[in-house]
């Protein structure tokens, strides 16, 4: 080879050199500027990851808030709660202060003439009452005392005989009779009375055989479940053969004063045409006066004759 031809060949090698590192440099600097690019990229993707980690933070902090504002609420319905059940507590007392209560009382049935029409009247003014029925009437009117019990009025024990000498001769005496008219009452509706009056009233009784008697009667009935009942408004419609209208009702009327529970004496043997006579318009009286009517329950009121020495 000669001398010019190497010239060449080496110039064109010194190019190629050249020429690679220019490339060289060239890639080098596109990669600083990708570099670059990313350096910004990943500064630009580190603040929206702190962006992001801002908005967590308030995510965190609304949660905590809604979760503090659900246990609020909470808090407020069990207030509500509390406020509404201790309102029902002061309603019913309230309402136990102000409800007047009547019980009539119906004796000495079931008759087959007087029993029905006051059981007519009663399921008129949708009222109910009780019966304190003898086991001698109940044997012979069991169709009256199945419907006084189908009306879903009371049914009383009073006495099977209504035989004061022998009713209140002794303590066996007592309860053999107490015994036989809570059994005729069995054998008609199935269940025995857990009401009791004495016949003529417990005074009646003790006038007979003394306080003791009475109280010593009353005990042993209590163990039974049995209550006895005297009344706080006599109708008068015993005091005479056929007591006039007029007078039961003013007796009714008069009696009831201010009376916050009453308990009415009527009968309802055949021959009481007045008091069936009267009884609308004591239901009426009573009713203008703002009273309800209810039957008599072993656990209810009751009033009993105090006794005097
Ligand atoms: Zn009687």
């Amino acid at each position: 080879m000669n001398r010019q031809i190497f010239k060449v060949v080496i110039s064109l090698f010194v190019l190629m050199a050249i020429s690679t590192g220019l490339k060289a440099i060239q890639i080098n600097n596109n990669q600083k500027n990708e570099l670059s690019e990313y350096k910004t990229i990943v500064v630009n993707q580190e603040e929206k990851i702190k962006e992001l980690q801002n908005v967590e933070t308030i995510i965190k902090d609304k949660d905590n808030q809604i979760d503090d504002l659900i246990q609020e609420q909470n808090e407020l319905n069990q207030l509500i709660q509390d406020l509404k059940q201790s309102n029902e507590v002061l309603n019913r007392q309230m309402s136990s202060l102000t409800d007047k209560v009547v019980y009539l009382t119906f004796d000495d049935g079931p008759s087959k003439e007087t029993t029905l029409d006051i059981l007519k009247i009663l399921k008129l003014y949708n009222v109910r009452a009780t019966f304190f029925v003898q086991g001698r009437n109940v044997n012979k009117n069991p169709d009256v005392l199945r419907e006084i019990n189908k009306q879903g009025h009371a049914i009383g024990n009073h006495s099977y005989s209504h035989n004061y000498t022998l009713i209140y001769k002794d303590e066996d005496s007592f309860w053999k009779d107490f015994n036989l008219c809570q059994d005729a009452v069995y054998s008609v509706i199935g269940e025995s009375p857990t009401l009791y009056r004495f016949p003529g009233g417990s005074n009646t009784a003790r006038n007979f055989k003394g306080n003791e008697f009475v109280t010593s009667l009353s005990i042993m009935m209590l163990d039974q479940g049995v209550q006895f009942f005297d009344w706080n408004i006599d109708s008068g419609d015993a005091m005479a053969t056929y007591a006039e209208v007029g007078t039961i009702k003013s007796n009714a009327y008069t009696q009831i004063s201010k009376k916050k529970d009453a308990i009415v004496l009527f009968h309802d043997t055949d021959a009481k045409k007045s008091t069936v006579e009267a009884l609308p318009e004591i239901i009426e009286h009573y009713l203008a006066l703002g009273y309800r009517f209810d039957v008599l329950t072993p656990s209810g009121y009751t009033t009993q004759f105090k006794h005097v020495d």
